[in-house]
């Protein structure tokens, strides 16, 4: 049941990020940007890179991370005491790669301990032992093998 869970999000999420990012092909998708008067809070897409951006305006220039490389990540103090600017930059393919993850390795599973079972001799439906046995039968559940 919640590997059924595990793997169905992901598959949302893989099929989200993908449609993200052709339809932020050439410009960029905002998921989340909110604005107080002085603290900015934005995530968004753009350029095959998800960005998130936290700023406490100070009245200076807007460093926004368009110009930062692949993998940026950032933590700093800002004016105000406890707040901090945060910048985080990550490409699309990472993310792909983790919501990929689950789902292949739930695709592989099967295969594999098939194969795994054959190779021991034991019974590719329940896993027991067919050593030893003259007809080519599981006693336990009655595959034929
Ligand atoms: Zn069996």
């Amino acid at each position: 049941m919640i590997r059924k869970a595990i793997l169905i999000v992901s598959i949302l999420l893989f099929i989200g990020t993908i449609s993200i990012s052709l339809y932020g092909y050439n410009k960029s998708v905002d998921f989340h940007d909110s604005w107080d008067g002085n603290y900015n809070v934005r995530c968004f897409y753009s350029d095959w890179h998800f960005e998130y951006v936290a700023h406490y305006w100070t009245g200076g220039n807007w460093p926004f991370i368009f110009d930062k490389p692949s993998w940026y990540w950032e933590k700093r103090p800002t004016v105000c005491p406890g707040v901090w600017d945060v910048e985080l930059r990550f490409p699309v393919w990472a993310s792909l790669t983790v919501f990929a993850c689950y789902p292949f390795i739930a695709i592989v599973r099967g295969p594999l301990r098939r194969h795994r079972r054959r190779k021991r001799n034991e019974c590719i439906h329940c896993g027991y032992s067919l050593t030893g046995l003259p007809k080519p039968r599981c006693p336990e559940c009655g595959t034929e093998t």
